[in-house]
């Protein structure tokens, strides 16, 4: 028999193909599947009609390029299989090899056509293979729940034998919808709300708020094991880390307890749009999720936003703790987050903090603070730091965001 030659194929959805955009969606999807396995040997990207094939011929480790393009945005689902020529006589051959000494109670043939002048039709294709399987295995036929999926895929110049198929997240791929900055705590939501928005095919830049040297750097440490564990899904990513203990303590001198939380998400915003408007972004994105705390009610909600001159995307906004936790646990951010830490929220903060507070009221506590000022110094005092994936470069620091910030 000849050698068998491995491939991956990946499908994606074909309702995010309708909008008119497809040639660019889908080289953006090729090029983050290259991004994505660059590190682990010669990989061929290829666009084929309705799928994307990635070849594997002499490749190691096929196992481990078929989990990674699984994870990249836009994908749907992924297939190991093999290549080899659109006849039957082949597809006949790669198939007794892969069952070959194999034992399953029950399997199915999914043939499918990628154009309709092959002389068989599916179900032809469908019958045939099934027979052959038949004759060699004894087995049976069972349509809803296989033991084996026997997956065949047919081109014109080419077919595709698989018995594995993974999903992959769905969505669309980063970098076809623009550029977010996500505000990224140390906590559990943002990391879910940042992967959110890179789900929906934006670039997510990062932008976290410390309080260092009033409390210790564990919550810049935790965001960066944040965006190191995001960049797997997004290849590069920019973090900016702003010092925020000062304007808390200027905060504290003039506003009282109870409406400091709604005041220092205005500030937080006003800052990270300024850093926005210089990364090219469009949106901010915070992982606030509707009257999960104080802060989180209608009317506080309705306070911050008054200070922002663009949106601010709330993808977590009508989902349960429980769903983000889930969500969090299946990206690997939980782990990180709940590490302990004192984020720059507990500092100066009440224990009952304003649950409806009017943009005239924040109007009013922000009365006596140099906003002006308070929002360069933040903007100003940033550092930026680079991620990549794979290949994990260290991160290098980069002083000052205001200008030449270098582009990755
Ligand atoms: P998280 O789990 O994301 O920290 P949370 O439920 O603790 O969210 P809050 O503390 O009210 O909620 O924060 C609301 C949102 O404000 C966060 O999801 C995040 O987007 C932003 N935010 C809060 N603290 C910071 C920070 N130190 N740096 C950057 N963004 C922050
Ligand atoms: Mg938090």
């Amino acid at each position: 028999m000849t050698r068998l030659h491995p491939v991956v194929v990946v499908h994606y959805h074909e309702i995010s193909l309708k909008r008119g955009n497809r040639p660019l969606f889908l080289r953006q999807l090729a090029r983050n599947l290259a991004r994505a396995v660059a590190d682990v040997g010669p990989v061929n990207v290829r666009q084929r009609p309705g799928r994307i094939v990635l070849d594997l011929e002499g490749h190691a480790q096929p196992e481990v390029v078929l989990e990674r393009a699984r994870r990249v945005c836009g994908v749907a689902s992924v297939l190991l299989g093999y290549r080899t020529a659109a006849t039957l006589e082949a597809m006949r051959a790669v198939i007794g090899g892969l069952i070959e000494g194999r034992r399953f109670a029950s399997f199915r043939i999914t043939a499918r056509r990628a154009f309709k002048t092959y002389p068989m039709t599916s179900v032809e294709l469908n019958r045939a293979l099934g027979a052959f399987v038949l004759e060699r295995v004894a087995t049976r036929v069972d349509l809803e729940h296989p033991e084996v999926e026997i997956v065949v895929e047919v081109l014109p110049d080419e077919a595709f034998i698989a018995l594995d198929r993974r999903p992959g997240p769905g969505g669309l791929p980063v970098g076809g919808s623009g550029t977010v900055a996500a505000l990224l705590s140390g906590g559990i939501d943002s990391p879910v709300a940042a992967w959110r928005m890179m789900k929906r095919g934006c670039r997510v830049v990062f932008v976290h708020f410390h309080s260092v040297p009033y409390l210790p750097a564990t919550s810049q440490a935790k965001a960066r094991a944040l965006v190191e564990r995001l960049t797997e899904w997004q290849y590069a990513s920019r973090l900016h880390l702003v010092p925020f203990g000062e304007i808390q303590r200027e905060v504290v001198l003039s506003v009282p307890g109870p409406a400091r939380v709604v005041i220092y998400r205005r500030l937080m915003i006003r800052i990270a749009e300024a850093i926005a408007r210089r990364e090219g972004a469009l949106a901010l994105a915070t992982g606030e999720s509707l009257g999960q705390v104080a802060s989180q009610t209608l009317e506080n909600i309705a306070a911050i936003d008054a200070v922002a001159a663009g949106p601010v995307l709330r993808p977590l906004i009508g989902t349960d703790k429980l769903e983000i936790t889930d969500e969090a646990r299946r990206l690997g951010t939980f782990e990180i987050s709940i590490e302990p830490d004192a984020d720059c929220c507990t500092l100066f903060v009440p224990k009952h903090p304003l649950t409806r507070m009017s943009v005239a009221e924040a109007e009013a506590a922000e009365s006596r603070l140099d906003v002006g000022r308070l929002v360069r110094d933040g903007v100003e005092g940033a550092v930026l730091e680079l991620f990549r994936f794979p290949a994990g470069e260290p991160p290098r620091a980069v002083l000052g965001t205001a200008s030449g910030a270098p582009s990755i």
